[in-house]
């Protein structure tokens, strides 16, 4: 997945590439910064010595010596003092600075902590949404997969809006389907010494006035089971394949004017992904990937709905992964990057690859 947050010490970031949140000396220090040094080794500090510095809002690199990633990017995030001092341009600069070191070595995978939220008092909220933003607008034109790395859950302190309504929206949601009055109907009534079995038949799913049709109506001829007189037969079926998921993602990025490559970017999808998508019609992709799509392509609910079960799948009650995107397909929150915030937050699989 080309933009990704994850929980995780950025010293153990399997990736090309780590940004440290250095000091202007970039002689070491607290924070995340001692916590490279400690575990790359003293031959870093050696190398940094050499770099004589590096001004707030600029990057330098070194290699990585003990850690798992070969280079260290240091930048040097700017004081809070408020926000009026100029502390937003100069947090984006870091991240621009430090993505155009790692194009430049070539790396494919980039790990960035929060810099400046931690000592520098950066609100942690508005640190994120800085990095998300400048990430965003530089992987609109390059091809890499960088990760946001927060140390704790409670970095993440989200604009708050959207994942309080989504909180809301899952507390009614889940909670309503998975309270099941027939199983406490019978619970109650073998407490009362009444039959276990028969009294209290659970309505089949088509009886309830809640049922929602899941999967679309089948334009095949439907196969006669039992009968000697077979309807279609299997050749006649197999005949009428249905547009694949493949074929009917292209129609639809045509349709809505975009090009792939606006698509996948908004999908947050990963191009070689895309490509194997593009180029083969019977590749069916994961389902965060097929709701991805979904959400880049700004679908209405049946058309998300159609997309997915292409691949597929559907959206299910059951599980809050789909509860959160259907909220936000309903209230026409087409916004990834803020989705996968409250999916990561929730503790729940993000959307894309
Ligand atoms: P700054 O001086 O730029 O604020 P800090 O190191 O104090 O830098 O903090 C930057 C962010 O990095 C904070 O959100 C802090 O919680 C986080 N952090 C600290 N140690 C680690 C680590 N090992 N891995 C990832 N993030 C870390």
């Amino acid at each position: 997945m080309p933009l990704e947050i994850v929980r995780n010490d950025i010293t153990r970031m399997e990736v090309d590439a780590i940004v440290n949140a250095a000091n202007e000396t970039l002689l070491g220090g607290g924070g995340v910064d001692g916590a490279i040094h400690r575990a790359a080794g003293p031959r870093l500090l050696e190398e940094c010595r050499t770099l004589n510095g590096c001004e707030t809002g600029q990057a330098k690199i070194t290699r990585g010596y003990n850690l798992p990633c070969q280079y260290v990017i240091h930048t040097v995030g700017p004081i809070w003092k408020g926000g009026a001092n100029g502390e937003r341009k100069l947090l984006a600069s870091c991240y621009r600075s430090s993505l155009a070191l790692a194009k430049e070595y070539h790396c494919e995978s980039v790990a960035f902590p929060l810099i400046s939220s931690g000592v520098y008092g950066y609100p942690k909220a508005e640190a994120l949404q800085v990095a998300m933003d400048e990430i965003t607008r530089f992987l609109l034109e390059n091809d890499m997969t960088v990760y946001i790395v927060v140390f704790t859950r409670d970095a993440v302190e989200l604009g708050g809006k959207l994942y309080k309504e989504v909180v809301a929206y899952i507390d009614d949601v889940y909670v309503s389907e998975h309270y099941d009055p027939y199983r406490e109907a019978r619970r109650s009534a073998r407490a009362d010494g009444a039959p276990a079995n028969g009294l209290f038949r659970r309505p089949h799913r088509e009886d309830t006035a809640r049922n929602e049709t899941i999967f679309a109506e089948s334009a095949m001829p439907a196969p006669v089971i039992g009968s000697t007189e077979p309807k279609a037969s299997l050749d006649d079926m197999l005949s009428q394949v249905d547009e694949s998921f493949g074929q009917m993602l292209l129609r639809k990025i045509d349709e809505k004017g975009l090009t792939d490559a606006a698509c996948y970017k908004r999908a947050n999808v990963d191009r070689r992904l895309f490509n194997k998508i593009k180029n083969n019609p019977a590749y069916r992709p994961s389902k965060q990937t097929a709701l991805a799509f979904a959400i880049a392509l700004e679908l209405p609910m049946n058309e998300a709905k159609e997309l997915l079960m292409k691949a597929g799948f559907a959206l299910s009650h059951s599980n809050k992964e789909d509860i959160v995107v259907e909220y936000c397909i309903m209230t026409g929150n087409y916004n990834l990057i803020e989705i996968n915030q409250v999916l990561f937050r929730l503790d729940l699989q993000p959307l894309g690859y």
